[in-house]
């Protein structure tokens, strides 16, 4: 099916052609085939004319850290550090005992809020409790076929706590592990269906933490990814906590730990990156690794603002995500990309080292699509033969008056004009609408799931927990800890 966008006002992430206008844009079989004023068609039929006169054309953006099914737990807590919302998250789970549908429908309600707000592709770093399985991991990748998006599919992998681990007093060698999830049958059986579909998702690895893995686990998924050429994808030095604990664990900064262990790669892109100091930033730059910026989700965590100058002037790829749908409230990247530019603006006070709107929407579309190795190249940009993944914006309110394309839609857009969305040359949202999801169904199916979720973690809040009780001691200790990295403006 060949579509012709016409009189397009084109925002193309091409560094040295950004805006193009009276274009027309021809897509075939899901990729951009051509982009000109004036463009010959002959021997493509076109099935579908879209006159794009008064719309702002530009790339699908890219969220490149999150958690589908976080969504079931939206907005359920406040005032509280990473690692205690973490046990509440988890025990909220493990007593929902959610079935490969509910996750399902989980994961389809978050594509949708996505799709609808301008994301057209997405790295879901899939936990679930007790842990993985091919029917809750078929279950995302549904959800991801369902509602059209494209999606990467991370499942977690963890067979350690760090916590334990930096609470024992001689560290990794006394430290019982938990038993090792049988991760790798049930990966390769989804992976091996997915090739075989030739379907627009893809997988990647992902390790909970590196804290939360042992070496040998690490080295494996490395092994893993190389046989089958994968991306690496995980969480890394989020919070203080975890920035001190690697210390009394490793007794060396994390990085320098993984890169001698050989995790450190251009497959790699770690979420947060909070903590890293210079040494462990340069050791990302110089493998090639790219690192995540979630500004919402730090900012409502308290965990600290990332170093994203220092990264990118290191030399780092820094890409965007919202993480879950509780840690940041929404899976907008509109929304981290405005976060992302206004954060730098409290930790720098020379102008020149602020994060503009044009590296903002850079670091929303191609930076993201770099930070995941079989999107590189292919999406993040209009150009010809990359995938058909676009969004048509009919200004709204929000975006008049319209002077600064690229500059209002950093600072102004927040997803209110997403008007029709491609992805993979399919139409999916059509004039705001849907054009294969139930939405009104969509909505029905998931309010009562997550109501059950909702009861199930009001009762456990109102239980004093000892696990936690200990991770608020040890946190006391990091934040009292010296020769850590400055990451609070209050420190
Ligand atoms: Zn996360």
């Amino acid at each position: 099916m060949a579509i012709l966008l016409e009189n397009a006002s084109v925002v193309t992430l091409n560094a040295t052609k950004p805006i193009l206008e009276a274009r027309q844009i021809l897509i075939d079989d899901g990729t951009i085939a051509q982009v000109g004023r004036k463009i010959h068609t002959e021997g493509t039929p076109i099935t579908k004319r879209i006159d794009c006169s008064g719309m702002i054309v530009m790339p699908g953006l890219v969220n490149a850290h999150c958690h589908l099914t976080e969504i079931l737990q939206k907005s359920f807590r406040d005032n509280m550090r990473m690692e205690i919302w973490r046990g509440y998250r988890a025990t909220t789970e493990d007593l929902a005992k959610l079935t490969a549908a509910e996750i399902g429908t989980a994961a389809e309600l978050a594509c949708s809020e996505m799709l609808k707000n301008g994301v057209t592709a997405v790295v879901d770093h899939f936990s679930t409790r007790p842990g993985l399985s091919v029917d809750k991991m078929e279950a995302v990748l549904g959800a991801f076929e369902k509602t059209g998006i494209r999606g990467m599919l991370v499942p977690s992998l963890r067979d350690q706590d760090f916590i334990r681990l930096a609470t024992q007093s001689n560290g990794r060698k006394s430290a019982k592990q938990t038993a090792p999830e049988p991760w790798r049958e049930e990966v390769l059986t989804v992976l091996a269906r997915l090739r075989r579909t030739r379907s627009h998702c893809g997988m990647m690895l992902g390790p909970s933490s590196p804290m939360n893995c042992s070496d040998a686990l690490l080295r494996e998924v490395v092994n893993v990814a190389e046989q089958f050429d994968l991306g690496i994808h995980t969480h890394l030095l989020e919070t203080r906590l975890q920035s001190w604990a690697a210390h009394q664990i490793y007794k060396k900064p994390l990085c320098v730990h993984l890169a001698r262990i050989g995790f450190l790669s251009s497959r790699l892109s770690t979420a947060h990156s909070v903590w890293l100091d210079d040494r462990e930033i340069d050791l990302l730059a110089s493998s090639g690794a790219s690192a995540v910026h979630n500004p919402a989700s730090n900012l409502k965590l308290g965990s600290g603002i990332a170093p994203v100058a220092k990264l990118k002037s290191r030399g780092v790829n820094v890409a965007l995500g919202t993480d879950g749908g509780d840690t940041s409230d929404s899976y907008s990247i509109f929304e981290q990309m405005r976060l992302a530019a206004y954060l730098s603006r409290v930790v720098a006070e020379d102008p020149t080292n602020w994060i503009t709107a044009a590296e903002a929407l850079r670091m929303g579309t191609v930076n993201s699509a770099q930070a995941v190795p079989a999107w590189r190249g292919k999406i993040g940009m209009i150009r010809s033969g990359y995938c058909a993944d676009l969004i048509l914006l009919k200004p709204s309110l929000r975006l008049r008056p319209l002077r600064d394309v690229v500059h209002q839609l950093v600072f102004c857009e927040g997803g209110q004009s997403v008007h029709t969305v491609i992805v993979a040359g399919k139409v999916v949202v059509e004039g705001g609408d849907f054009t294969q999801v139930d939405e009104n169904s969509l909505i029905r199916r998931v309010e009562p799931i997550s109501r059950k979720m909702h009861r199930l973690y009001s009762r456990i809040k109102k239980v004093p927990d000892r696990s936690q009780k200990i991770t608020r001691e040890l946190y006391k200790k990091a934040l009292a800890a010296k020769g850590l990295p400055v990451r609070f403006l209050t420190k």
